[in-house]
């Protein structure tokens, strides 16, 4: 493995790096870095947490710490306001001991700002393709200078619908340029677009998902729909330290958990496309510098989220694909930082989860010991193989302990059908709290209506 100094980078940057406390490339960094300064197009399948923005923001810094003519030498697309500004964040540190301005465009707030830094000057310009476009027709920005070319996160930029926006901004750069291209996935559209804009690419595909995935504790919490909400106060008051990235899958969802966990006493703030600019850095801010414990967010809205060495990811919602999994729980147990992947999985959950096993070639451990369960009947129908018509032939089956191969079912288990009293064996404190939650148990027992969950936990928690 090559180190920094033998990757070519000046000394600046590696003082830089040094400050950062980096002591060698990753994979994607010694790949990538070396081809680029050597001027070769690179198509990089890697994902956030692989250290890729090192990758493409260091050879581009190299290339152009003596170039003394003005102008945009360098463009960076990029998905998000927040994933922008954290590439942004990226280069400040790593120009540092560099003469090297950069600016960072996005929509959703006042261009007036982004107007008067682009009027000073601009080396390094890191965008979205909206708001970049908006400005160049209003020309504030020349692209004629631009040597480098990124697309980062690619696969997220089409699925928001920038296609034509990219092939457009494209088109406005030098055919000369060098390209980096990175997605954290490559279906057939992603390299399409790839291959119509790279030239004779060298190709890398930093596999993240086995990896990821070996890095990081992954748990299946199998929860009745019906009960994740109380499945969360009850996971909270048995976890009372430690920062949570807790994914929904809507924006209304995040809303809600978000409402919810603060009338219980908890520090959370939500963030999705729905809340403006200032909102959506305040909060991660806030989660940044740990003034808030839990943040709440869609998947579009976490793209760009680095908290260094986050110990919890919990999926409230299971993700909508296997790679949408990797990518979340991705967030926590960062450069070579261990973390832990939390998951709701529901009775409707099967597909995904069988999906998610075999993306990330392993089997999870599927936790059944708490009050919430999923009712023997539930569990059975999550262990059969599809397309073998229907749940009847396996109704009223016990057990099913350890069906599901290595990871099985923790300890515990499944006692009796319906479950919806407290455990014994739950630990620290009487789950008897989280009964009285109010979440309608679909198999008897606790139906007290529609109150307000969390309400046993808000206790234990003001407490
Ligand atoms: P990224 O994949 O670019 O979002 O980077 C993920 C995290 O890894 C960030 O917190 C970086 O600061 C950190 N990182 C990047 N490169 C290195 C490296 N070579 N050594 C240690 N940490 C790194």
């Amino acid at each position: 493995m090559k180190n920094f100094e033998e990757l070519g980078l000046v000394p600046p940057i590696l003082k830089a790096l040094l400050d950062a406390g980096y002591e060698n490339p990753t994979p994607v960094q010694e790949g990538t870095i070396e081809w680029a300064i050597e001027g070769h197009d690179v198509l990089g399948c890697a994902q956030t947490g692989t250290g890729k923005t090192a990758a493409f923001t260091l050879p581009i810094l190299n290339r152009i710490a003596d170039q003394k003519e003005k102008g945009i030498k360098a463009l960076i697309l990029a998905p998000t306001r927040e994933l922008a500004m954290q590439i942004a964040n990226s280069l400040r540190d790593y120009s540092k001991y560099m003469r090297v301005h950069h600016a960072v465009v996005y929509g959703g707030v006042s261009a007036y700002e982004q107007i008067r830094t682009l009027r000073r000057g601009v080396d390094v310009l890191v965008a979205t393709p909206g708001r970049l476009l908006d400005l160049y027709d209003q020309g504030h920005i020349n692209l004629s200078k631009v040597q480098f070319l990124v697309l980062d996160e690619a696969d997220r930029m089409l699925d928001m619908g920038f296609i034509h926006d990219i092939k457009h901004v494209v088109s406005l750069t030098p055919e000369n340029r060098q390209t980096l291209f990175f997605s954290a996935t490559m279906p057939a559209d992603v390299r399409k677009l790839a291959m119509g804009i790279l030239r004779d690419p060298k190709q890398l595909d930093i596999a993240p998902t086995q990896a990821t995935a070996e890095r990081i504790e992954q748990e299946m919490i199998m929860v009745r729909r019906d009960r994740k909400r109380s499945m969360l106060a009850h996971w909270l008051t048995e976890h009372e330290e430690g920062q949570i990235l807790l994914f929904t899958k809507t924006k209304r969802g995040a809303d809600r958990v978000e409402e919810d966990l603060r009338e219980a006493g908890f520090h959370a703030v939500a963030i999705h496309g729905d809340k403006s600019q200032g909102a959506r850095t305040r909060a991660l801010n806030d989660f940044k510098r740990n003034k808030s414990r839990i943040l709440v967010a869609t998947d579009v809205a976490s793209r760009g989220i680095d908290v260094d060495q986050l110990p919890y990811v919990i999926n409230f919602d299971m993700p909508e694909n296997a790679e949408t999994y990797v990518h979340r729980i991705g967030r926590t147990g960062r450069a070579g930082a261990t973390g832990k992947a939390i998951s709701f999985c529901c009775e409707d959950d099967r597909d995904i989860l069988r999906e998610i096993e075999k993306h990330i070639k392993m089997t999870l451990n599927k936790n059944t010991d708490h009050p919430f369960v999923l009712t023997p009947e539930q569990l059975s129908m999550m262990e059969e193989q599809p397309g073998r018509g229907g749940s009847s032939q396996n109704k009223g089956r016990s057990g099913g302990r350890g069906k599901f191969g290595k990871g099985g079912f923790k300890s515990g288990g499944f006692k009796s059908g319906g479950n919806s009293s407290p455990r014994n064996g739950d630990k620290k404190k009487s789950s008897s709290t989280f009964s009285q939650s109010g979440e309608r148990n679909k198999s008897g027992g606790n139906s007290r209506g529609p109150a307000k969950f969390f309400k046993g936990s808000a206790k234990s928690k003001n407490a």
